[in-house]
């Protein structure tokens, strides 16, 4: 290959040089990131239980890495109407985003990759002569907007609005808190990603969103109005910001990966709605297919390319397909919650259509004692 340059120092543009560098240690690899180095938005992600197993079968070494940093649980929380429901065996951890970039920036370096922070690309053509580059650029990525007709690119967006906050105070598992106010109805996703940190995303539909006034309330105004609407679960705790506005989730799909020498990988390909955590694990996922493909075709990149593609794109399907569920539950969840507390949290978890009551009984056994003992029985 010789010459690699990835755009992005994201989860995917750092665990790509890495894994590239390790395996190709004559090749120059070179990453190009806009933040400097230890910037980064948002505070912890989650990963399910299984979403570990796929980068423990590839690379063991980073998944223990990373695993060791990681908080971890086994039940969901709802709570609705003040009440919560317990949703046993649904596994998932947590690590700060900001630490699982500073452990890839160092695997990275330690395997010799060139890093370049503080280093915002304007135009493709600024990159000069690569024979490869991977535009691990995330969800405005610059290389797919430039050609977004050879990718085939397609975007919309949510009308619902999200905000991503950290605070202090500490959840003992991923709970969703869902609240009735004065201004409408609220959702907050929140989970612990370090013993003293939790991140808290606050969701709410069009309507209510407005009806709060945060159309026009500045970010301090905005991130106390916020900590009002939560005042019960923050338990006097402060939200923090850090680059916290409201933003409307974008639906990223391309119809072709690759084009000339460019290969898209991640948020700049796909996104998956936050309310699955799937995104950073599909980034990791689109690495090793990407690397799989480019090692089995190592004289030809088209053919990498199509590899990369027809191997990938049915897994990357079925996880859209599902995000794409979860978020529809979502949209609707102001409707949701005039059902009774145990209701409510039986629709949520059935919300991507994937789990009936058998598997569900044996997944959350204690959940659905409780349901069950609640459902009318059918007429004799
Ligand atoms: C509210 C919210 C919550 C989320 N929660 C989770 C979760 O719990 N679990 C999970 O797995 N995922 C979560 N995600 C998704 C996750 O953040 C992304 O899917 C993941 O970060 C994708 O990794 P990436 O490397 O493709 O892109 P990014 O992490 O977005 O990285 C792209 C990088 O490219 C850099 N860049 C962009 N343009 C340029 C340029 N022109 N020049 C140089 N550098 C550039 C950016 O600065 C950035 O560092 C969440 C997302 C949101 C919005």
């Amino acid at each position: 290959m010789k010459r690699v340059a990835i755009i992005g120092g994201g989860p995917g543009g750092l665990y790509f040089a890495y894994l590239w560098k390790t395996r190709h240690p004559a090749d120059t690899v070179r990453v190009f990131e806009q933040n400097p180095e230890g910037a980064t938005f948002g505070f912890g992600v989650v990963f399910s239980a299984r979403a570990m197993d796929f980068l423990r079968a590839d690379d063991p070494q980073t998944a223990d890495l990373i695993a060791a940093r990681m908080e971890t649980w086994s039940d969901i929380t709802l709570v609705h109407q003040g009440e919560s429901i317990a949703l046993d065996g649904v596994g998932f951890s947590a690590i700060s985003r900001l630490d699982l970039i500073i452990l890839l920036t160092e695997r990275a370096r330690a395997a010799g990759v060139e890093l370049s922070f503080g280093a915002a690309l304007h135009s493709v053509a600024e990159l000069g002569e690569y024979d490869l580059i991977v535009a691990a650029d995330g969800v405005n990525s610059l290389v797919r907007r430039s050609f977004e007709g050879d990718f085939q690119t397609s975007l919309s967006y949510l009308d619902e609005k999200f905000a991503w906050f950290g605070t202090t105070k500490r959840f003992e598992t991923l709970t969703q808190t869902f609240v009735e106010t004065e201004f409408g109805t609220f959702n907050a996703h929140h989970y612990r990603y370090s013993p003293t940190m939790s991140t808290f995303i606050v969701e709410c539909d069009r309507a209510s969103w407005q009806k709060a006034g945060f159309d026009h309330l500045g970010p301090d105004e905005m991130k106390a109005r916020c900590e009002r609407i939560f005042a019960e679960t923050l338990d006097g705790h402060p939200l923090v910001a850090n680059k916290s506005s409201w933003r409307n989730f974008p639906w990223i799909w391309n119809g072709r990966w690759s084009y000339r020498n460019m290969v898209l990988i991640g948020d700049a390909l796909h996104t998956a709605h936050y309310s699955i955590g799937s995104g950073t694990r599909l980034a990791l996922e689109d690495v090793l297919a990407l690397v799989k493909a480019l090692e089995a075709h190592p004289d030809d990149l088209r053919d990498a390319f199509q590899r990369y593609q027809a191997e990938r794109q049915p897994v990357v399907e079925k996880l859209v397909r599902a995000a794409r569920e979860s978020a529809a539950w979502y949209a609707d969840f102001p409707k949701h919650m005039r059902l009774s507390p145990i209701d409510f949290a039986y629709s949520y978890i059935t919300r991507a259509g994937r789990i009936d009551d058998e598997r569900l009984r044996s997944m959350s056994p204690r959940f659905m004692q409780r349901y069950d003992a609640q459902r009318p029985r059918p007429a004799a």
